[in-house]
């Protein structure tokens, strides 16, 4: 049988690690990716306007695991457990939350040391070839093609693939192109609120404050998190209704701010690297997409956020997104046995097969991404407000003994 090839469209979390699934089951891969490479160390600041860490749970170590061992080793060992929320009342007052009873827990990770490790994965395969500078301009499945822009030479050129995988992001051009060609349900929303980034240094050479927790300090209608990074520092991110963002204009409103609500995160932050940040650092928006089917015929699939953004408040974007690899791969595979051919290369399967695999893929997987979209948003309340009153219950309770 002829080699098959695969054009991946985005070399963010999920596209990389998908080239290294269909390199594995013996697809040629061809990814395309419109930003440079973070790897090189003058283009490492690339990966902006997102989260600098990121809560890898079981399910995005599953991915990994499946795909090499060794690759989830590697990024165990850069990751550091939180076992449990922190929960910071107005006082200074903590309480932690363990997760679970028997100690299953979250992580914190680094995005951009992910990233590296999945694209130097990706390129240790010889089937793999990672394109920098490359964005997808217009896709047509029909006729298998993509149009692409080298953003280096502005030179615009047509390249053929068996399939078209997009994982372009919450923005998706494939997913746009898609909605031409299939009767695709499709929402977009974004919430009435932004998010800030900040940092908070160590505090003697150590951690201001428990590295194991995912600290919060709930305030209701907004909350600031942190989450810790191998450096011993923290990364914050304030969340807030956009109407608060605009009432704090100048340093002296945003130290008032942070002095009223969250007044020992102020103390380890420090008031100027925190007004610093305040004005430099970009306010991101959260948007959700919902959409069904994730699939054109058998000529194309979208996957991570470009098929399910979701808002950041259940930790799971990245983590869904890779578990959307492990499904297809899984789906391909069982198609693969039950057609009772003995290898593990999915560039076996007839056209059929691989329509077939598709299909199931999509229709078994946007009911679930749908709901862990809907659970991502009722997760900011939980995160912002009930934590509040779980602490508060719990405590009056013990008090009660
Ligand atoms: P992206 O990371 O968006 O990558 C898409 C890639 O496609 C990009 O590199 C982009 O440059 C490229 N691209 C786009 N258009 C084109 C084009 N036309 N041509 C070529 N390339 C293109 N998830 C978690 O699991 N845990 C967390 O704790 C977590 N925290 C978060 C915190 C914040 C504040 C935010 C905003 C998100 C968070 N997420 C988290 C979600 C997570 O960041 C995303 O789910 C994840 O990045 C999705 O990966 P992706 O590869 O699908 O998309």
């Amino acid at each position: 049988m002829a080699e098959r090839n695969v054009i991946i469209i985005g070399g963010g979390l999920v596209g990389s690690l998908a080239a290294c699934y269909f390199a594995k089951r013996g697809w040629k891969v061809d990814l395309y990716e419109k930003r440079q490479d973070v790897r090189q160390p003058e283009h490492s600041c690339l990966v902006e306007h997102r989260s600098i860490n990121l809560a890898i749970s079981e399910r995005g170590f599953s991915a990994l695991r499946r795909l090499d061992p060794l690759l989830e080793a590697r990024v165990r060992e850069l990751a550091i457990p939180m076992r449990g929320r922190m929960i910071h009342s107005l006082d200074g007052r903590q309480t932690s939350q363990a997760y679970d009873v028997f100690g299953k827990h979250i992580n914190s990770v680094g995005r951009n040391a992910l990233i590296k490790i999945l694209l130097d994965a990706a390129s240790s395969y010889s089937r793999v070839t990672l394109h920098f500078s490359h964005e997808l301009v217009d896709a047509d499945f029909d006729s298998r093609r993509v149009t692409l822009r080298n953003a280096e030479t502005n030179h615009q050129f047509d390249a053929n693939a068996d399939l078209i995988v997009g994982a372009d992001g919450a923005y998706s051009r494939v997913r746009q192109r898609m909605m031409t060609k299939v009767m695709m349900n499709y929402s977009q929303t974004y919430i009435e609120h932004g998010y800030c980034e900040f940092s908070m240094g160590p505090t003697n050479g150590e951690f201001a404050m428990s590295p194991n927790h995912l600290h919060i300090w709930p305030r209701g209608s907004f909350m600031l998190i942190a989450l810790p990074n191998p450096d011993k520092t923290f990364t914050c991110t304030l969340f807030m209704p956009w109407r608060q963002f605009d009432l704090i204009k100048t340093s002296a409103e945003a130290v008032e701010f942070f002095r009223a609500k969250f007044p020992d995160a102020l103390g380890l932050m420090g008031e100027e690297s925190m007004c610093a940040e305040y004005a430099r650092n970009p306010k991101g928006s959260l948007v959700y997409v919902k959409c069904s089917p994730h699939t054109y015929k058998n000529r194309a699939v979208i996957l991570g956020d470009a098929a399910h953004a979701m808002v950041p408040f259940y930790g799971q974007g990245m983590n869904c997104g890779f578990e959307d690899v492990e499904r297809l791969d899984e789906i391909m595979l069982n198609a693969l046995q039950a057609s009772g051919i003995e290898s593990t290369e999915t560039t076996q399967l007839t056209d059929e097969q691989l329509l077939s695999a598709l299909d199931e893929y999509s229709a078994t997987r946007a009911a679930d991404t749908d709901a862990i979209v809907d659970l991502a948003l009722d997760n900011y309340v939980e995160m912002r407000a009930r934590v509040v009153s779980y602490s508060y219950l719990l405590r009056k309770q013990l008090e009660g003994l």
